[in-house]
């Protein structure tokens, strides 16, 4: 359903994004990587997922610079001579009391979580809107719509992210560029794999033990969300079924917001 479709994906050599960028590929997108580490494996996989039918180039840039954002927006319409579908989910995760947090740690967390979605934003919407036709999609979290102790920059940013959606949306309600947000609950990534580790040791506890009583304690599925699942959805919004949908925050989250 997306053949034609140019999509770019932040932070998708690893986790979510990478998940995504392999959904929107299968589904016959063009797909632009961008991410830290090495991104051979990331281009060979979307490549597969993609049956050798789409194109794949990966960008560099450290998006929580706003200049290297915005030109990381304008080197993907410069090399696929479009940009269609933009996937704002590269993001960092640090834990600490507010009272312990570390200031530069605000200012990392801030500017990649949340800033970097403003930069991109404001670079790719002219040309979606010369084009008439766009999808904007922000993976937030359930920590968009409430709260943890210990995760003060993470959930002000998330919750930033929400709003700068909304706001987004009603600016280009009458075109069609839709703008929305993912939130999904607990997924087993890098990310997470690192709370489970951190949390094992800070409470001396088995790792089997921290997933069900801490990191699961408020997913009422008590079961981990998958990242082909946050995909799914990635495409799902980018498909002409999603043209009305715009400034909704979708929850995939086991059930953590209903209570
Ligand atoms: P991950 O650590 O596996 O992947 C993060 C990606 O972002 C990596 O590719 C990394 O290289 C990239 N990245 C980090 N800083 C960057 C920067 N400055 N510039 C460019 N790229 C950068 O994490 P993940 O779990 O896949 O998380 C992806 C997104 O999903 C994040 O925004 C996260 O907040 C959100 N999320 C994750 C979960 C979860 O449980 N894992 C839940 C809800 C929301």
């Amino acid at each position: 359903p997306l053949a034609g479709r140019v999509a770019a994906v932040t932070g998708s050599t690893s986790g979510i994004g990478l998940a995504i960028a392999n959904a929107l590929a299968e589904a016959g997108a063009d797909v632009a990587l961008n991410g830290f580490g090495d991104p051979a494996p990331a281009l060979a996989a979307v490549g597969a997922a993609g049956g050798g039918a789409t194109r794949v180039a990966f960008h560099a840039a450290d998006l929580s610079k706003g200049p290297d954002a915005d030109a990381w927006v304008k080197a993907v319409e410069a090399d696929f001579g479009r940009l269609d579908i933009l996937v704002n989910n590269a993001g960092i995760q640090h834990v600490a009391p507010i009272e312990e947090f570390p200031p530069e740690k605000w200012d990392a967390i801030l500017a990649i979580n949340l800033s970097s979605n403003f930069h991109t934003i404001r670079a790719a919407v002219p040309g979606m809107k010369a084009r008439a036709w766009g999808r904007i999609i922000a993976i937030s979290s359930a920590h968009g719509l409430v709260a943890s102790p210990y995760k003060s920059a993470y959930v002000a940013a998330k919750h930033g992210v929400n709003g700068l959606t909304k706001t987004v949306a009603l600016e280009l309600a009458e075109t069609p560029i839709t703008c929305n947000a993912i939130c999904p609950g607990f997924v087993l990534t890098p990310l997470v794999e690192g709370q489970i580790a951190d949390q094992a040791k800070a409470n001396n506890m088995p790792q089997d033990q921290v997933i069900r009583d801490i990191i699961l304690a408020s997913q009422p599925s008590k079961r981990f969300v998958t990242p082909e699942s946050i995909g799914a959805m990635a495409v799902f919004l980018s498909t002409d079924a999603g043209a009305n949908i715009t400034g909704t925050m979708l929850s995939v989250d086991g059930g953590w917001t209903a209570r």
